[in-house]
Formats: C-alpha cells, sequence, structure tokens
C-alpha cells in the first residue's frame, strides 16, 4: 500500500478485459476492490458483500435519495453505484482502491473528486477482436451481441477523454502498462512528498 491512497477509476466496454486485469491489480498491487450496489439479480457464484451488494430497486433508490452515492448509472437495464462509504478510506489515504465502472459513472466521479482519482480506459485491440471475444463467451444470443457492440462502440467514444488509455491485445503486457500507469501516479508530488 502506498503511503496515500490510489483511487484508480478502470471503465472499458464488455469484452475488453477489464475482469481479468482488475483481478490481476488486486492480486499482484493490492488494490481493495471497491464493491458496488446494483439492481442486478447475482450471476452463479457471486457473493453479497464481495462482487456486489445486492438490492432492490426500491432499495436503490432510497439509497440515491439519501445521497448515499458517489455516483450511480443505468447499464444494460440494471442500477449500479458507488457508495461514498465504500470510497472514504481510499480518499483519507489509507488503501489503494480500484472502481471498476462504467464512463458515465467514471464522468460523475470525474466531476466530483477530479485529480484525486486516476482514470483508465481499456480498450480491445480493434472492433473486429471485440467481437470475436464477445461470441467466444457464448453466453449472448445475436439480439444482445448487437447490443452489447453497439454500446461498445459508444464507450469508446469516451476513451479520449481518461487519463491513459491500455490496449489489451495480451492480457500481461496490457497489466505491465498499468503497473507502469500506477508507478508513475505514485511519483506525482502529491502522493510522493511527505
Ligand atoms: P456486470 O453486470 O457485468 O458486473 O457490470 C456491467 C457494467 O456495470 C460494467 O461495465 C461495470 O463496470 C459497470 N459497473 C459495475 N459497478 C458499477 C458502479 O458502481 N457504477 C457504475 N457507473 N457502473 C458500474
Amino acid at each position: 500500500m502506498s503511503e496515500r491512497g490510489l483511487l484508480l477509476v478502470v471503465s472499458a466496454p464488455s469484452g475488453a478485459g477489464k475482469t481479468t486485469l482488475c483481478r490481476l491489480l488486486i492480486e499482484r498491487l493490492s488494490f481493495r476492490f471497491s464493491v458496488s450496489h446494483t439492481t442486478r439479480p447475482p450471476r452463479p457464484g457471486e457473493v453479497h458483500g464481495r462482487d456486489y451488494y445486492f438490492v432492490s430497486r426500491p432499495e436503490f433508490e432510497s439509497l440515491v435519495q439519501e445521497g448515499a452515492f458517489l455516483e450511480w448509472a443505468e447499464v444494460h437495464g440494471h442500477l449500479y453505484g458507488t457508495s461514498v462509504a465504500e470510497v472514504e478510506r481510499a480518499l483519507s489515504g489509507e488503501e489503494d482502491l480500484l472502481l471498476d465502472i462504467d464512463v458515465q459513472g467514471a464522468s460523475q466521479v470525474r466531476r466530483k473528486l477530479g485529480a484525486q482519482a486516476v482514470f483508465v480506459f481499456i480498450l480491445p485491440p480493434s472492433l473486429e477482436e471485440l467481437e470475436r471475444r464477445l461470441r467466444s463467451r457464448g453466453t449472448e444470443d445475436e439480439e444482445t451481441l448487437a447490443r452489447r457492440l453497439a454500446r461498445a462502440r459508444e464507450e469508446i467514444r469516451f476513451a479520449p477523454w481518461f487519463d491513459y488509455v491500455v490496449v489489451n491485445d495480451e492480457v500481461e503486457r496490457a497489466f505491465e502498462d498499468l503497473a507502469a500507469i500506477i508507478r508513475a501516479e505514485r511519483c506525482r508530488p502529491a502522493r510522493a512528498l511527505p
């Protein structure tokens, strides 16, 4: 853990390999995963409190009313949000925190926290490769696939707005880029000076 915590926001279109890269950040660089709230039902193997806090839509909406979220957005028909409580320890510099959120959420965090957070966008090598990866998962029908690809095109348009872009052509190489970004960010005066 660094002396002053790093709040790393990672966004990517689905199929870019973000989940694998995030897992490596947690395993190798001791980031803590920011657990979001969502109204999406759990997938097999997902654990409440570890992968997400799974809540109903009314519960989510009352949390919004209470101002409990740093950011929230609707993604693929479900609500997702990062609670203020989840990021508090990172903001007080006590830990390095990883936020795996969509581009709408990332822009809200940018508006609220500005340079306190670091924003990284993961790009697939090409749209053709993205389509190939989504197809190889074999979990989606043609309509869902077409929707995910259209959304990916939309999301990729936001890439220039991030601090860094990492092309995930090969996982280990992309991870090296991420590790280099983190290393450089830890050397910024705001984090490195006593
Ligand atoms: P999934 O349902 O596959 O876990 O996530 C779908 C999308 O929602 C992903 O792009 C993920 O980054 C995004 N997401 C997960 N948690 C949050 C959150 O707290 N806020 C926002 N804005 N997006 C999130």
